[in-house]
């Protein structure tokens, strides 16, 4: 294997296995692609919309997911994150389903979250620009 995959993926492993015991590192930023309110991609961290810096519940819901990563571990979160999504969508993802019910969403958004964020019907986040890209 070329040196600098293997540093890259020796010094990826490394972090992975530091950022895997820790609170997430949460990072606020203008926008989020696709339409997104927050994101966590493991083993770097929480991204939040700046606008929504204040949203403890939406931060809550991405605490979940990184505590799926934790529980997990990155490789099989990811692989298992994905299979539910192309299996069910986002909506009936039950990575997302946990996350919904573990931060509080109400009952009936945790399987119609798209819509209850775009009306405005969710305790989360109200975004009618929300999942534009799907
Ligand atoms: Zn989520």
């Amino acid at each position: 294997m070329n040196p600098l995959i293997s540093l890259f993926l020796g010094t990826l492993y490394v972090y992975n296995e530091i950022q895997k015991t820790k609170e997430p590192p949460v990072y606020y930023t203008e926008r989020i692609v696709g339409g997104f309110n927050g994101i966590t991609i493991p083993p770097f961290g929480i991204f939040i919309k700046e606008s929504e810096r204040e949203n403890q519940m939406l931060l809550d819901h991405e605490i979940v997911h990184w505590n799926q990563y934790q529980r997990e571990g990155l490789f099989n979160f990811l692989k298992n994150y994905y299979a539910e999504h192309r299996e069910n969508g986002y909506d009936n993802n039950s990575y997302e389903i946990e996350a919904r019910l573990l931060s509080g969403e109400k009952i009936q958004c945790l399987k119609n979250y798209t819509n209850c964020i775009k009306s405005g019907t969710a305790l989360t986040a109200h975004n009618s620009n929300f999942r534009h890209l799907q």
